[in-house]
């Protein structure tokens, strides 16, 4: 069921209340990727243009919910999405729901932007506590969604602010629209051949996403440390590459499953391998189907390269999580780089592509490809878990529109 959006609601002169994500990676105090902040620009906009005001809330990082700490203070948030938007953004409180929080939320006036602190800085945000949620929820004449990198959590103001909000519109933002729209609309029905390409560093958290995936793709690509475990349950020798013992038999069962479906599923037929696991020491060799003993897989070879990228040409819809080698690291970045590359040749062809994961979404940006994309998702888990077919109860308790 779709759901209501922000732009169907009358904002004018009301106090709108936001919950975005603004957990966006810090380096000693810096933002290094702000792409969280910039997706989220739409939404804010629209509230702010329309004369909302609009009150933001976000958690960042993981703090001990003991208070305020500096680390995790939302204070640089504030200051890089008042630079985007052009205007000041207030930041009243070093917490969410004290008096000078409340006092400036009340003092607001049409057309203006307010960032709470950090909300799990109160142990009542991860607990879902309805208390803490009545006191953000009564900051509110309607309430947005736009946090899509947290929707798979029912963290209090995902779910225990928008239930106390019960009665007044409660609705998804622009963010959170097209994740949906992406992820699981497009899903539903793919164009086909739908191709899947799934790697990064451990099977054990793509075991979800590959079952359910199975009975709705053609074409599964596999690489990334993954493919190890897969590789090891077929008997075949992968050295020191890492291997999920614990996981061979779930391994096996996707094998046997493959068998009986019409879904093919590739994996690497050569490896670039290397002693050490390390950028720059260590001896790098390419192996096809043995690798040697002392040697681990860090990508997949220039064969696997053509092979996946022919089958990549050809597909209608591609759903990309999970990187095919240690991408940062120059001499294992390649099966990566060719791998966005065929998708982004598809996507120009018309095909619909969309990237999930936190660092097969930093791979697309590092190679300059990210644009040639349909979508790259702003959720690491959160996609992941859309593509497991999960719903989401901070989404479902949206209204339909
Ligand atoms: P995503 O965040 O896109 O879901 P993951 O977190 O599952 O991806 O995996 C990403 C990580 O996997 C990367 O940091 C990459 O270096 C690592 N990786 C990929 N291939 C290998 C490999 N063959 N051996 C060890 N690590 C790998
Ligand atoms: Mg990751």
């Amino acid at each position: 069921m779709p759901k209501k959006t922000i732009a169907a609601v009358d904002v004018a002169g009301k106090r709108v209340l936001i919950r975005v994500d603004f957990n966006v990676p810090v380096d000693g105090g810096t933002i290094t990727d702000d792409r969280r902040i910039r997706e989220a620009l739409p939404t804010i906009k629209s509230v702010i243009d329309r004369g909302g005001r609009a009150i933001l809330m976000s958690h960042m990082g993981r703090p001990e919910g003991r208070g305020f700490e500096t680390e995790f203070s939302l204070k640089g948030c504030a200051e890089r999405l008042a630079e985007l938007l052009g205007k000041p953004v207030a930041f009243p409180s070093t917490d969410c729901v004290d008096a000078a929080a409340g006092a400036a939320v009340n003092a607001m006036k049409d057309g203006e932007v307010l960032l709470l602190e950090n909300l799990r800085f109160h142990k009542g945000e991860k607990k879902g506590d309805p208390a803490f949620a009545a006191k953000l929820a009564a900051y509110a004449d309607v309430y947005v969604n736009d946090a899509f990198g947290t929707c798979h959590r029912p963290d209090a103001s995902m779910v225990a602010v928008p239930k106390a909000l019960a009665g007044k519109p409660r609705v998804s933002g622009f963010l959170v629209e097209k994740e949906i729209k992406f992820l699981s609309e497009t899903l539903a029905n793919p164009a086909k051949p739908f191709v899947v390409v799934l790697g990064g560093a451990k099977v054990s958290d793509k075991l979800g996403a590959i079952e359910t995936l199975l009975p709705k793709a053609d074409t599964i690509l596999v690489g990334g440390a993954m493919a190890y475990t897969f590789l090891a349950a077929m008997g075949k020798k992968v050295g020191i590459s890492r291997v999920e013992h614990d996981r061979v038999p779930d391994a096996k069962r996707i094998i046997e499953l493959d068998r009986k479906m019409k879904v093919e599923i590739l994996y690497p037929v050569d490896h670039v391998c290397s002693t050490q696991f390390d950028e720059k020491s260590g001896d790098i060799e390419v192996f096809d189907d043995q690798i040697k003993d002392g040697f681990m897989g860090l990508d997949i070879g220039p064969k696997t390269q053509t092979k996946f990228a022919l089958v990549l040409r050809k597909a209608r819809t591609i759903v990309w999580n999970g990187p095919m080698g240690v991408f940062e690291w120059s001499p294992f970045k390649q099966g990566t780089q060719q791998v966005a590359k065929a998708i982004a040749e598809a996507t120009k062809g018309g095909a619909t592509s969309i990237v999930g994961g936190g660092d097969s979404a930093a791979a697309v940006e590092k190679f300059n490809l990210a644009g040639a994309m349909s979508h790259v998702s702003t959720g690491g888990g959160a996609s992941l878990e859309m593509l497991e077919g999960k719903k989401f109860e901070s989404v479902e308790l949206l209204d339909n529109a």
